[in-house]
């Protein structure tokens, strides 16, 4: 079965006495490996769907299975270890702790999960080194690129070695060049295997990816797939 399945997915806030349906009905498979974009205008229910698979969430009706479990009816602490295991973020706004080195933040993750100081430096050194940053592990935050910072978000994220790598406008804080390598650096990714969900509103962004999903008013308008992904750089 898919690594993801998403069934009638509806996730309903209250304004008030009013209901927004920010997420209504939406059904999804994605498999291992696949690199699906998530596109749509603002308040068309992005954020909403990734807080969904991201199990920072759940939803209000409709099911989520991930390997095959259905996470839609997990607690708020089987929500958390999940996240912790099988979820790596990537944000905007990289959120790295400015005063520790690339190597501190990196393992950051493996400190939730329990592991030894010894094996997380080794997994946090192995992740920089993956996203090109094995001679930036001393280095701080405020001593790197906005690229570099980016790169590191993406090693912490992908220490925990995750079923999900959830990209939410990975460029949106980057110019154009910059934000051109974080996308090569996913297509790298990608071709190792890992499956990633990216979160855009910009249309030449999507594009990267080879599924694109398009959500208005909270419903799966269309996917398209892509035959000849933007090629970066
Ligand atoms: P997007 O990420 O595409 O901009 P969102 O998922 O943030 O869309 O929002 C989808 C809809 O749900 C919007 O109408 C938004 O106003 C509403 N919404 C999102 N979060 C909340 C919330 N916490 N409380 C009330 N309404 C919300
Ligand atoms: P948006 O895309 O709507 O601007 P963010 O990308 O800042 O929002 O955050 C999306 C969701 O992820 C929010 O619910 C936020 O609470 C959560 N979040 C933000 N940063 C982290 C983090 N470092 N770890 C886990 N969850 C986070």
């Amino acid at each position: 079965r898919a690594l993801i399945e998403v069934n009638g997915l509806k996730k309903r806030y209250m304004m008030g006495s009013q209901e927004v349906w920010a997420l209504d009905g939406v059904t999804l498979s994605i498999e291992e490996g696949d690199y699906v974009a998530v596109m749509g205008p603002s308040g068309s229910g992005k954020s909403t769907f990734m807080n969904m698979l991201g199990c920072l969430d759940t939803p209000t009706s409709g099911t989520y299975h991930l390997r095959g479990e259905d996470v839609s009816t997990f607690s708020d602490d089987e929500l958390a270890e999940i996240r912790n295991h099988e979820i790596g973020f990537v944000f905007q706004t990289f959120n790295l702790l400015p005063r520790v080195n690339c190597l501190r933040n990196a393992e950051l993750p493996l400190i939730y999960a329990g592991m030894s100081k010894r094996d997380r430096r080794e997994r946090a050194a192995e992740a920089l080194r993956s996203v090109g940053l094995g001679d930036r592990l001393d280095h701080r935050p405020n001593e790197l690129s906005g690229g570099q910072r980016q790169r590191v978000a993406t090693a912490r994220a992908l220490v925990n070695r995750p079923a999900l790598l959830l990209a939410d406008e990975p460029t949106g804080n980057l110019d154009t060049e910059t934000g051109d390598e974080i996308m090569e650096l996913l297509e790298g990714l990608h071709r190792q295997g890992n499956t990633i969900l990216l979160v855009t509103h910009e249309e030449a962004i999507a594009h990267h990816a080879r599924r694109v999903i398009h959500l208005r008013d909270g419903k799966l308008e269309r996917e398209e797939t892509v035959e000849e992904p933007a090629l970066a750089g």
